[in-house]
């Protein structure tokens, strides 16, 4: 694959385009921004995006469960395109990487979004995907989050460009699932901060909540669950342990789907001149599967819950744009591995690992190699960043921890980062998925994948961020004008998505897209015509 290759050229091209830049600027006249005209949108173009991610959600989770969906599940397998074999082409496989990926078609390397946290070597200090210390909360207490992490435009970014955009929203229970898809020049995102059970959103959008929301947040919207029963889990009393607690149940899904709802009424979505995107991220099933894995009856419930807040959802933005005025499309950010003693049960491998047992064996070859104490600065996601120390070569104790993560069972695969800045890896299917993710500005000193089924994930729960095909493979899902109905079995990737947006909406392809467009799925131009008169 060539991404790697590009991304070299780009920050070639960058360097030499800063330069002519500099050169000429003082000639320049002061540059005012170009205001595209306010163009009514063409016959057929959508006056709403509905785009749709479920919190790790596997594509398996359509079939298995085909047979009981009633709601917007079903009217999108029915009267959709159903892409059969969409597989992310990057790894990490987790929440902040892959909502990047959505809506700019991008992978981590060239968006910046390599995880949904990672070590600042220019700060000295972990940060979050959004994280943004210049922002703080609108509706709670605290530092806010923002999309400036984000280094790609993004379907709404383009949309605005164009002057065909309208208003551009995100909202998930999560602050990167509704910031990340939703963009730079993004009207709002709003997220629920855990701490208070509010709808919150920072000082990146605007100055203060709309009075809609802050009168949403005076009802305690949240409250209403307090000692609710689910599958036998029982909800705690008001207060800071319900507010986490609901994030793993159906209750999270349920709230954002109210303030979804409330938006496209109050923002009048899908009704104006221009075309909105609602991108909405359902993260209850991302909890709600980490705690009882794929094969639980709570994976299963909250599949059948998700699937009516769809239909709900789709209803009533087609009562605002009419059903012709509605684009969705849904995916998920991820899958999941089996529990892994689910998995035994079955004769099939995996296992447990401990993040933090890794960790130390990799400060222990450092420290008998060199000496010295606190190599790792920040041990990730994806693996270690070493703390550099004077006198040590970098790219020398980048093998010394490499060679000490090869020696621990289980771990399949390991990269340094001298490695791959040079490009030398072997580009297998595992390879090119470690370049998709790898930027070097970002990425860390020593990576690793584990072998198939195995998990750092303490002694419960699972977990997500494989090469694998349970952690790759997703769903994805069409519906409405301009869609040729159907089912579709090539090899596709989510970052196909974006880019044939991008065609549908008639805009410019999001800038680090690397997908191609789903033109087997799109109906014939029906502008085709009108140019030959
Ligand atoms: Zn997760």
């Amino acid at each position: 694959m060539s991404v790697w290759h590009s991304n070299k050229t780009m920050r070639t091209w960058l360097l030499s385009a800063a330069v002519c830049l500099s050169l000429v600027a003082p000639a320049l006249p002061q540059a005012r921004p170009f205001a595209p005209a306010p163009g009514r949108p063409e016959r057929g173009t959508p006056k709403l995006v509905l785009a749709i991610v479920i919190d790790q959600f596997r594509y398996d989770y359509l079939t298995r469960f085909r047979s009981e969906y009633t709601g917007g599940l079903k009217r999108m397998l029915d009267d959709g395109a159903d892409f059969t074999n969409a597989r992310y082409i990057h790894v990490p496989t987790v929440t902040a990487a892959g909502h990047a990926t959505f809506l700019s078609g991008s992978t981590p390397s060239l968006t910046g979004i390599i995880g949904n946290e990672w070590w600042d070597r220019t700060t000295g200090a972990r940060v979050t995907s959004v994280s943004d210390t210049q922002t703080h909360l609108l509706g709670a207490s605290g530092e806010g989050s923002s999309p400036r992490r984000m280094l790609q435009s993004t379907i709404g970014d383009e949309l605005k460009a164009s002057g065909k955009g309208g208003k551009v929203i995100g909202i998930s229970i999560k602050d990167r699932a509704a910031i990340l898809p939703a963009g730079h020049t993004a009207d709002v995102a709003y997220w629920i901060d855990a701490k208070s059970g509010n709808f919150v959103s920072s000082t990146y959008y605007f100055n203060a909540l709309p009075a809609w929301v802050t009168d949403v947040n005076h009802t305690h919207p949240a409250d209403k669950y307090a000692g609710r029963e689910w599958l036998h889990h029982k909800l705690p009393e008001p207060g800071p342990a319900l507010y986490g607690e609901m994030e793993s149940t159906p209750y999270g899904n349920e709230l954002i789907q109210q303030l979804a709802l409330r938006a496209l009424a109050v923002e009048k979505l899908g009704q104006g001149a221009k075309t909105d995107v609602l991108a909405i991220s359902y993260s209850g099933n991302d909890y709600v599967g980490h705690r009882y894995g794929p094969d639980s009856e709570e994976v299963h419930d909250m599949a059948l819950r998700v699937d009516k807040l769809l239909g709900e959802l789709l209803q009533a933005a087609e009562a605002q744009a009419g059903r012709g005025g509605v684009l969705a499309v849904l995916t998920a950010d991820h899958g999941v591995a089996p529990l892994p003693e689910v998995n035994q049960q079955r004769k099939m491998p995996g296992g447990r690992l401990e993040a933090a047992r890794m960790s130390a064996a990799i400060e222990a070859a450092l420290e008998a190699k060199f000496g010295g104490s606190h190599w790792i600065a920040f041990f990730g996601d994806t693996g270690a960043y070493l703390s550099l120390v004077p006198g040590v070569n970098p790219a020398e104790a980048e093998n010394v921890a490499a060679d000490a993560l090869r020696a621990y069972p289980h771990v399949a695969r390991v990269y340094t980062h001298t490695q791959l800045e040079k490009g030398e890896l072997q580009a297998d299917a595992i390879g090119t998925k470690v370049e998709n993710g790898f930027n070097g500005a970002r990425s860390a000193s020593v990576l690793y994948v584990l072998e198939p089924y195995w998990i750092a994930a303490g002694s419960a729960g699972t977990t997500h961020g494989s090469p694998y095909g349970y952690d790759t493979h997703v769903p994805i899902l069409f519906l409405g004008p301009g869609i040729k109905p159907g089912r579709y079995n090539a090899n596709v990737a989510p970052n196909d998505i974006a880019p044939t947006l991008a065609t549908l909406l008639d805009i410019e392809t999001p800038s680090g897209s690397v997908g191609r467009v789903l033109s087997e799925m799109l109906q014939e131009s029906p502008r085709l015509p009108r140019l030959l008169h």
